[in-house]
């Protein structure tokens, strides 16, 4: 059996499109989608996939791999915030809806088009605009026992230090999960900006995962890494809008009772402080001194 390779555009709606790469292999096998700009201006990943789909070959594949370029391209194109062009986040209205605005069909068009097809699915993203974050995966945490464990297994195929459980419900990948497919998100990155190195990572860790699960003929063999996992997560917005002063950097150890950071008011009158209510590790936050009511200032995995 011979492969191929295609590029083509996925026609979501009239001004909704995702560039998209299609590698058949040589030889038979599952289906996997690794997806990249589902947040527009997260760009490590949607470099990478560049990369990917442009060097890989069907004679490396086995099986069949779709490459989402930039789920997001207009926003992309754009530089608008991680939302589409509706003022949606994507990852925040699965299912979505087959005659909604543009987020809202994107939704429904991956729930109906891509995630069916898939017996596995890969989004690379990094942290936001104005995020600082340390390397690692979300794997499903609320799906059946199985695809929990498959998932669990593409993220340690990574080599990021720190995987957690995760128990979103909604996103293309935990939506993934519900409909009984193994997906990961591989976070690296952020603040809106990308390296050769950071690329070079998740390409690394792209190839090793499609290795792991069975889709890649290299001749290598998979590795499994010493990944971290945290069985919970906890994502903490801020309380009142001000200026946000952490006092630790993603990556590192908290104790219980820690301060992690306090927002001032723009006179330097303190209004609030954070503790770290469990020991664990700062995945990421708020890079920025301005910070609004309601919107994420810090995230931890926790032990
Ligand atoms: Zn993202």
């Amino acid at each position: 059996m011979s492969g191929y390779k295609k590029r083509f555009t996925l026609c979501v709606s009239k001004g909704v499109s995702i560039p998209a790469t299609l590698i058949k292999g040589d030889t038979p096998g599952g289906f996997m989608a690794v997806s990249a700009g589902v947040h527009s201006r997260e760009y490590v990943g949607i470099r990478a996939v560049t990369r990917m789909a442009s060097s890989l070959t069907p004679g490396q594949i086995k099986g069949t791999v779709l490459f989402l370029h930039c789920v997001n391209y207009e926003g992309f194109i754009k530089r608008t915030p991680d939302t589409m062009t509706d003022g949606l986040n994507l990852n925040s209205v699965f299912p979505g809806e087959r005659h909604g605005s543009a987020a809202l069909k994107t939704a429904d068009f991956l729930c109906r088009k891509i995630i069916p097809r898939c017996g596995f699915i890969l989004d690379l993203h990094s942290g936001g605009f104005c995020e600082q974050l340390v390397p690692h995966a979300y794997f499903q945490g609320t799906s059946s026992p199985e695809v929990s464990r498959l998932s669990k297994e593409m993220a340690l195929y990574s080599c990021v230090p720190y995987a957690v459980r995760s128990e979103a419900e909604n996103g293309f990948y935990s939506y993934a999960g519900q409909l009984s497919v193994p997906a990961i998100i591989l976070e690296r990155g952020g603040c809106g900006l990308w390296s050769r190195e950071e690329v070079s990572l998740d390409i690394k860790d792209t190839l090793n995962i499609l290795r792991g699960m069975g889709f890649l003929n290299d001749g290598k063999a998979p590795r499994k890494h010493p990944v971290r996992i945290f069985e919970k997560g906890k994502y903490i917005n801020a309380p009142v809008s001000g200026c946000w002063l952490p006092k630790k950097n993603a990556g590192d150890f908290i104790s219980k009772g820690e301060v992690l950071g306090e927002i001032q008011d723009i006179y330097g009158r303190v209004l609030h402080t954070e503790y770290a209510g469990s020991p664990g590790v700062v995945l990421y936050q708020t890079a920025s001194l301005g910070i609004e009511k309601g919107s994420p200032m810090i995230a931890c995995g926790l032990l």
